[in-house]
C-alpha cells in the first residue's frame, strides 16, 4: 500500500471471514474524534433522535455533491440509478439502514472523512462547545451546529458504512463501534450488498434504543426532516 493513509493505521489482519485478498484493517482515530464522541454521546443522550436528522443530511449532501459535480464531470453518473434516499427498518433486530445514491467515498475519503474532523462543520462544533464551557453556559449548540455523523453512536453499538465512489472500482465498508478508539475498513465482497454507487449506512441500535427502528418512529422523524430535503426520502420495514 501507498502510505498515503492519515488515519494511523496499526494492525493488518486477514480473517477467517474474509477472502484473502480482502484483509481487515483496523485505524485508530484521531484523538480529537474519540473526544467528539464522547461529547456527542454524554451531551445528548436526552435528545437521541438527532441522528437521523444528521443522517439523512450527509445523504441529501452526498446527492446535491454529485448533481453538482455531474455537471462538468458527467462519467460521475455513469450509473443510472435514481438520486435517492432509502430508509429501512428492522424492528426485530435493531437495525437500520440508510441507504443513498450520492457521490460515495473511496477508501481513501472514508479514512478521511470519517477517522478525521479536518471537514469544518464538526470542527466549528468542538470550537463552539469549548467556549460555550469557557463562558459557564451550558448552551444547547446542537441546534446551531450539526454535530454530524458521530452522532449516530447516540444510538448505535455499531455502525457500517459501505461506500461506492464512482472514482473508485471498488466497494469498501468502515465499521466503528461505540466507545471504541479504533474502526476498521475492508472491501465489501458479499454480492448482495454491493451497490452501484452511494453510501449505505447500517445502523446495530443499542438494546435500549432499538424502538428507532419501529417504522412509526422512523417514518415520523423522516416527516419532521424531508422539508429540507430536495431528494425522495422512501422508508420501508422489514417483513416480521
Ligand atoms: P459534515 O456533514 O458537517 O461535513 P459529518 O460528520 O456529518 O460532517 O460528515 C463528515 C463527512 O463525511 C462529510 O463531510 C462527508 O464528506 C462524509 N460523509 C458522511 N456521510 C456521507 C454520505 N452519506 N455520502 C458521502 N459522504 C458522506
Ligand atoms: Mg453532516
Amino acid at each position: 500500500r501507498n502510505g498515503m493513509f492519515l488515519g494511523n493505521r496499526y494492525e493488518s489482519t486477514a480473517t477467517a471471514s474474509d477472502a484473502s485478498d480482502s484483509p481487515v484493517e483496523k485505524y485508530e482515530y484521531q484523538a480529537e474524534v474519540t473526544r467528539l464522541m464522547d461529547l456527542i454521546v454524554n451531551s445528548l443522550y436526552s435528545n437521541k433522535e438527532v441522528f437521523l436528522r444528521e443522517l439523512i443530511s450527509n445523504a441529501s449532501d452526498a446527492l446535491d455533491k454529485l448533481r453538482f459535480l455531474g455537471v462538468t464531470q458527467p462519467e460521475l453518473m455513469k450509473e443510472a440509478c435514481d438520486l435517492d434516499i432509502r430508509i429501512q427498518s428492522d424492528k426485530d433486530n435493531g437495525i437500520i439502514t440508510i441507504t443513498d445514491t450520492g457521490i460515495g467515498m473511496t477508501r481513501q475519503e472514508l479514512v478521511d472523512c470519517l477517522g478525521t474532523i479536518a471537514q469544518s462543520g464538526t470542527a466549528k462544533f468542538l470550537k463552539a462547545l469549548k467556549d460555550s464551557k469557557d463562558a459557564g453556559s451550558d448552551n444547547n449548540l446542537i441546534g446551531q451546529f450539526g454535530v454530524g455523523f458521530y452522532s449516530a453512536f447516540l444510538v448505535s453499538d455499531r455502525v457500517a458504512v459501505s461506500s461506492k465512489s464512482p472514482k473508485s472500482d471498488k466497494q469498501y465498508v468502515w465499521e466503528g463501534e461505540a466507545n471504541a478508539s479504533s474502526y476498521t475498513i475492508r472491501e465489501e465482497t458479499d454480492p448482495e450488498k454491493l451497490i452501484p454507487r452511494g453510501t449505505r449506512l447500517t445502523l446495530y441500535l443499542k438494546r435500549d434504543d432499538k424502538g428507532f427502528a419501529h417504522p412509526e418512529r422512523v417514518q415520523k422523524l423522516v416527516k419532521n426532516y424531508s422539508q429540507f430535503v430536495s431528494f425522495p426520502i422512501y422508508t420501508w420495514q422489514e417483513k416480521g
